[in-house]
């Protein structure tokens, strides 16, 4: 693997490598490059994960040409297929060295700490929403007590953007999450539910379930399960199943002939 990296910089096959490398002790997200080498010899797959393709993102938000390589688990070739699909990326100058987090062979779509979650089995809560169920559990539920376990978590929440700043899709130049038209500003809890619902509705034909966002969450809101209900709609109500391929989205209304325009770093 070190090799086929080494190679594409030398061969100018790729102009940058993202992967991950140890940083006193901790799996830290790296851009390789050609000048020096020899770093390359530092990289690692390790377990972390980090939104590779974010970074990827930005940087060819300022260089639209380079050509990028890049470690790629399933989460992320769904991610990139979500790019292309947004035109946040272009698939000729990306090019990935596809590994596996879980057992071998490659899978269509890891479920990857869901699964780890769901074979956990129910959690104690009282409350709120059990994060370990899947969505047609949620849906078992009584609708007034559904509404109160989501109230319930949405009202924990503290406003910190980790979900949306780790989010691999959450790509806009402007977020509506800090419009005050929609998001009302200086209160905490923010308003609830309409932040999570924003946000939730912008997750059709994006979300790509990798599960950061709920990772990231410091209030432990399931969000993931939020997002898993809204793929489920998606599927059934569109028959398209988000970053299965690069084929465009009935959500992208911009339409295939739209030139990429990616985000700017300095753009909020
Ligand atoms: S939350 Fe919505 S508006 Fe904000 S970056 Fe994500 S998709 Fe865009
Ligand atoms: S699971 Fe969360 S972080 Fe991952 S794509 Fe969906 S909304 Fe974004
Ligand atoms: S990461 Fe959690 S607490 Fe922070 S804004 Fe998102 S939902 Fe709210």
């Amino acid at each position: 693997m070190i090799n086929q990296i080494k190679d594409w910089l030398r061969n100018d096959e790729v102009d940058v490598f993202l992967g991950y490398k140890m940083v006193d002790g901790h799996p830290l997200p790296h851009v390789y490059g050609k000048e020096r080498i020899d770093d390359v010899d530092a990289f690692i797959v390790g377990t972390a994960r980090y939104p590779l393709e974010k970074i990827a993102t930005m940087i060819a938000s300022t260089n639209p040409d380079i050509k990028i390589g890049m470690v790629a688990r399933d989460c992320n070739r769904r991610t990139l297929n979500v790019l292309y699909v947004w035109n946040q990326l272009d698939p000729d100058r990306i090019k990935t060295l596809d590994v596996n987090c879980c057992p071998s062979p490659l899978k269509d779509h890891a479920d990857c700490s869901y699964l780890e979650k769901e074979a956990a089995g129910p959690m104690k809560v009282d409350k709120g929403m059990d994060g370990n169920q899947d969505t047609a559990s949620v849906e078992e539920i009584e609708p007034g007590a559904r509404f109160d376990k989501w109230m319930y978590e949405f009202e924990k929440c503290i406003k910190c953007y980790g979900c949306r700043n780790i989010c691999p899709v959450c790509f806009c130049k402007e977020c509506s999450l800090e419009h005050s038209d929609l998001v009302g500003t200086g209160a905490l809890p923010p308003e609830v539910p309409i932040f999570h619902l924003v946000r939730a509705v912008h997750m059709a034909g994006r979300c790509i379930d990798c599960g950061l966002c709920e990772d990231a969450c410091p209030m432990d809101i399931p969000l993931r399960l939020l997002y898993r209900k809204v793929n489920d709609i998606v599927r059934n109500v569109f028959d398209y199943d988000t970053g299965a391929s690069a084929e465009q989205s009935p959500f992208n209304v911009l339409g295939e002939g739209t030139p990429l325009e990616p985000k700017q770093l300095n753009a909020a």
